[in-house]
Parts: C-alpha cells; structure tokens; sequence
C-alpha cells in the first residue's frame, strides 16, 4: 500500500479543444476548493496531446474563464506538449525495464483481430502478440512499420482503488489489454502523459469525470510499473441537462464563456456549480470562503446532478441584489458597449441601484438600461389601454410641469402630484401611460425614481408624443 502524498496538490488538466465545459469548470471548483481547504495547491495543466484539434485560441477561453470564476492557480498553465522529452525518457526506462514493449501491428491487422473475437464471440481487445515472454518467438518485425509502443499490463490479478467520489471500486486486469502508450508518430497518449505528469507534480488528489473511470486501473498500473506513488482518485457523475440527458451542446449552453455572455455573476456560477454533486446540509446560497471552509471531500454525491437553469436564474439574482452598484455598472456599460452604446460610470450606477432587484441576469438588467439611451417600442395593447384619449390632456399638463421643473425625484413627485390633483386622475391613471410612453413597458419601479435617471428632454419628447 502506498504512503499517502502530501501535501494535498490538486489538478485540472483540460485538453484545449473548445470553451471550458460545464462540467470540467465543476471538477476544476472542486479540485481547486479541495486544494485550498487544506491549504495546499491547484495546477492547471493543458493536455494538447491532440495536436489535431488542440488550438491556442482554445488555452486562452479556458483560461480566462477559470480567472472569471475566481479559480486560482498555484502552478501552470503547464502544456503536455513541452514535456514530451520526459514522457520519452519515462518511455525509455520502460523499455528497459522490460514495463513498455514494441508493436508493429497494422490498423488493418488490429481490426482483423478484432473481427475474429467478435465472430468467435469473445471480448475484443489486443491479444498481446507482440508482448514478450520468456521463451516465445516474436513475428519478425516488418519493414518500414513505424511501431506502437505499448504498456505490459500485468495478465492477472485486481486493480483496487477506494475513489473518493464512488467508494471501492475493482477491476480485473484480464479485462484490461495492453495499453497503447506511444502512437506510431511518436505523440505519447492520455493515459500515458497522464501518470508522469500527475506523478512528477506530485499530485495528490485525482478529481475528473466518470468519463475517465475506466482509464484509472491503466494508470493505477502504470503507477506501480513506474514505482511511483499512487494519488487519491475521485471520479464525478455527469451533470444531466434539464430533461435528464447528458449536458450538451446541442441542447443548450455548456461552456462557462456561455454563462458568462447571458449575463450570469461568476459568484453565482461557483456557487450554483459547486451545488452540482455536492452539499452542506441545506445550505443553497454562500460565499467562496464558506465553501473552502467547507469541501473537504466528503458529502460528494455518487448519482448524476440535474441542470436547473431556474434554479441559476434564483442564485444570480440573489448575487445582482447583493452586488456592488458600481461594480455592476461597470458589466453593464460593456455590455451597452456591444449595443452600441456608450455611457457613463455613475450614471449606469444609479441605474443599477434602482433596477437591479428586479433583475436575474447583466443581460436583464442591460435590457432594462437601454431604454435610456434607445428610443422605446409601446406595445400597441398597452397604449391603447393606458394613452387613453381622456389622459392625453394631463399627459401635457405633466410634460409642460416637467420642463419647468428642477430635474429630481423630489420635484418630478411634485409635479405629479400637482397634475393628479389639476386632472383628478388616480396615481395609476398617470404614472401607466407615462410608463408605456417614455419607458415601453408599464411594469418599473416609482415613476419619480425612473424619470429622474432620464434626460429630461426625452421624457419630454416621450410624453409629447402621446
Ligand atoms: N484531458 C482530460 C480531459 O479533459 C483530463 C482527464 C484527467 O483529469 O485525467 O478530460
């Protein structure tokens, strides 16, 4: 049994070929708060192995929403693909040492064997014709095949680990073949690179997805050949979309970049995402640091955790009504920004005061925000409802009182209550078809308060064109 590693040192090791999913951001939450609740360190390492498909632009989006959510690293980005000098030296050893042999076989020769398991129905695998053993004669090596290399798995016996997120898991070895470790190009593989790098990082604790959880006895195996110490392994469940199958592109958003552009608050999503799989009694809304004081790795959930976008909608707009004015004005002026609009810093603050407890998203409250700088569309049910020929003459009685008036919330109350009075019309009878005319829609806070964030010459406009 190996000494357990210490101290505890966490990693993510997303490979570059899109956004950062969903479900990858959770196990990068996970590793990281694991990592800082016993005070230890987070690595972020960049499996580019896939040369096909690996892209820089990809490196850059997933690192940047991993500094959104806050998720700290002590240590990288490390890429794979610089490191290929050591995984050649390990490769090296292992052919010494007699853990790694060559295999020349063809793809054609592969699928051949295959297809004669499947006919003779047994389970397909590599049958080890190029494994060594003492006294077998090897088939000569042909010409100008650039070989494989592979790992010698041992034939018999139970790979045994107790994961963190699944309990005590065992596989026999006479379920797992002989591993590819080394591609004809030379490019070594996941499972592979995946060992030395978690063993020369001194990884501690393996946290991934259940997607991985048959790759673990390999590199269990791998470990020991090598002599090095074995990590804790957790493997995560999936995180289920709303109708219960897997998250998915073609389904909807799952990348954080996604969330992101939809106006949700990076507090939000953490705390949203670390609900995903986990709990702290009923606790639903908390800080960063409470969840660091609180993940040590246990109350880990073993079925698959349910997408609930409402359930999101409800954390984030809890963190809009807890966030900072200015600092939600400064998300809203960039999202104006891609509207084309431009304005101002205190301005947007005072407007994100007023509007943002009625808002789920940055988006929401963007949309809100723009009507002081856009013109506004009335439904034609809401006009005809509220800019009632009977209002009209009070609704330039107001705009004539507004543009006398010093331009606060004080006076505009004034010169409401002074046309209610002049019109004797009921508050309502006013304050709805000022709100379709100047701000498109009948349903805001107190019309004094919202006026007063306007230009006063708009509301004017507005009103007069009743
Ligand atoms: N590159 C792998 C992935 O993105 C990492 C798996 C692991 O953490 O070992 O799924």
């Amino acid at each position: 049994m190996s000494q357990a590693i210490t101290p505890v040192r966490t990693r993510i090791a997303p490979s570059p070929t899109g956004f950062l999913h969903l479900g990858t951001a959770r196990t990068a939450l996970f590793s990281w708060a694991y990592a800082r609740h016993f005070g230890g360190e987070f690595v972020l390492r960049i499996e580019d192995t896939d040369v096909a498909r690996s892209t820089q632009d990809s490196v850059d989006q997933i690192i940047a929403s991993m500094n959104w959510l806050g998720l700290t690293y002590d240590e990288g980005p490390i890429y794979q693909m610089q490191r290929l000098d050591r995984y050649q030296a390990v490769v090296d050893s292992m052919l010494a040492a007699g853990t790694a042999y060559r295999c020349y076989c063809s793809p054609e020769e592969l699928e051949e064997m295959r297809e004669g398991q499947r006919a003779r129905g047994e389970k397909t695998g590599y049958d080890g014709r190029w494994r060594p053993a003492p006294g077998k004669v090897l088939p000569p090596v042909p010409e100008g095949v650039a070989p494989v290399i592979r790992f010698m798995n041992p034939p018999e016996g139970d790979v045994t680990w107790d994961d963190l997120v699944k309990g005590p898991i065992t596989i026999n070895n006479r379920e797992i073949d002989d591993l590819i470790i080394v591609r004809p190009d030379g490019v070594p593989t996941y499972n592979f690179c995946v060992v030395v790098d978690d063993w020369d990082m001194k990884i501690s604790h393996v946290f991934r997805g259940d997607e991985h959880v048959n790759n673990t006895p390999w590199q269990i195996n791998i470990f020991n050949a090598l002599g090095a110490p074995l990590p804790k392994f957790g493997h995560f469940p999936v995180i289920l979309g709303d109708d219960g199958l897997k998250l998915s592109k073609r389904r909807g958003a799952v990348s954080v970049t996604n969330y992101e552009e939809m106006g949700y608050l990076p507090e939000a999503m953490l705390n949203y995402l670390s609900r995903l799989g986990w709990s702290h009694g009923d606790d639903e809304l908390y800080s960063r640091e409470q969840l660091v004081a609180w993940f040590d790795g246990t109350h880990l959930n073993k079925s698959p955790a349910q997408w609930d976008p409402a359930k999101l909608e409800w954390v984030n707009s809890h963190y809009m009504k807890q966030a900072d004015d200015a600092h939600l004005a400064g998300l809203v002026q960039a999202q104006l920004l891609k509207r084309g609009i431009s304005a101002e810093l205190p301005q947007l603050k005072a407007m994100a005061a007023l509007f943002k407890d009625r808002c789920a998203t940055t988006v929401a409250l963007t949309d809100w925000l723009a009507m002081y700088f856009n013109d506004v569309n009335p439904s034609a049910d809401d006009l005809a409802t509220h800019v009632t020929d009977a209002v009209k003459p009070a609704l330039a009685t107001f705009a004539d009182k507004l543009a006398g008036i010093e331009w606060n919330k004080a006076s505009i109350a004034a010169a409401i209550k002074e046309t209610i009075a002049a019109h004797g019309l009921k508050m309502p009878q006013l304050a709805m078809p000022v709100r379709a005319l100047v701000c498109g829609r009948v349903q805001t806070p107190s019309v004094d308060a919202v006026l007063e964030l306007f230009d006063k010459e708009i509301v004017i406009k507005r009103l007069r064109s009743a």
